[in-house]
């Protein structure tokens, strides 16, 4: 680890409740940082109004306290951050490695990897322009706590991407790393669907001149008909009513093996037993492994 003292963080988007898959991700980020006498941040990636239901931040942090998950200082808000990221963007444009782009979806025809049309144009600032930033001729990567090596040729996989997006709001990509940057995360523990956005943030991490931290990444939870459990789904929310059991279920998902007798326990006392047992390397790498956990 680089950097001076663990700190880790949750930064959920405040698009619905908290599910039993995004529990997971808060729960597995706040052990891994308490086992390590680090510190735990909150930060609310609320960037993209329209998909903010109202209240569901609230509901999120009240959600957390409920199950005994308390973060060390205040709640960072992506929301009232944006100079912060519009002053890199213009760095950016200013230095070349980022540009302005009129692509529309319909331009791009079904193209996955940006082909870098308006790499060239040099277009002037002008309403409806998405910002990219230019990806390198050469392979990213990073290995995981869990899941091992990754890597990705950015230029080939992905193209350049967009940090700012054509309806002027601010892509995760480019919030996530200037705030853990910010905040000095130099451990991020979150779900695996953001495996491969990790090489779009490395670059980013390259281009501001900062070591980006270390990753674990924690199996995504499947319904039983293999569709990923997310808010979109619209999975069950969680009853704050049941939080021991639900906790209880949750160490069991990540691996764990609390004892039998904690399962009714408050959950300070189950944190307590987690914090000081944590077995990181037992959080079943592959979905298919999580879901013979789940049923077990
Ligand atoms: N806000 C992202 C989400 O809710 C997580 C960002 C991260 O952990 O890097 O999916």
């Amino acid at each position: 680890m680089h950097g001076n003292r663990y700190t880790g963080r949750f930064a959920p988007t405040p698009s619905g409740k908290l599910h039993f898959g995004s529990l997971l991700a808060a729960l597995a980020s706040y052990i891994d940082a308490r086992h390590h006498g680090g510190r735990w941040l909150m930060r609310m990636e609320d960037l993209d109004k329209p998909r903010e239901v109202p209240g569901a931040a609230d509901d999120i942090l009240h959600t957390l306290d409920v199950y005994g998950l308390h973060w060390d200082g205040s709640v960072v808000r992506q929301s009232e951050r944006l100079e912060l990221y519009h002053s890199v963007l213009q760095r950016w444009l200013d230095s070349g490695a980022a540009y302005r782009c009129v692509c529309s979806r319909r331009d791009l025809d079904g193209h996955v990897v940006y082909p870098g049309t308006c790499r060239q144009r040099n277009l002037t600032a002008a309403p409806g322009q998405a910002i990219r930033v230019k990806t390198p001729d050469q392979v990213l990567g990073f290995v995981d706590r869990l899941q091992g090596a990754f890597s990705q040729h950015l230029q080939r996989e992905v193209g350049d991407f967009v940090v700012k997006r054509r309806d002027g709001i601010i892509a995760y990509q480019l919030a996530v790393v200037v705030d853990d940057i910010d905040q000095q995360v130099n451990q991020v523990v979150r779900g695996a669907d953001l495996m491969d956005s990790t090489p779009r943030q490395l670059w980013l991490y390259a281009l501001l001149g900062k070591p980006s931290p270390t990753y674990l990444h924690i199996p995504l939870i499947m319904r039983p008909d293999g569709q990923k459990l997310s808010k979109r789904l619209a999975s069950p929310p969680l009853d704050s009513k049941t939080a021991p059991a639900t906790l209880h279920r949750g160490l069991h998902a990540l691996g764990q093996r609390p004892p039998a007798e904690l399962a009714n326990a408050p959950v300070a006392e189950q944190l307590v037993w987690a914090v000081a047992n944590w077995q990181p390397m037992a959080i079943p790498a592959l979905t298919n492994r999580l879901e013979a956990e789940l049923d077990a």
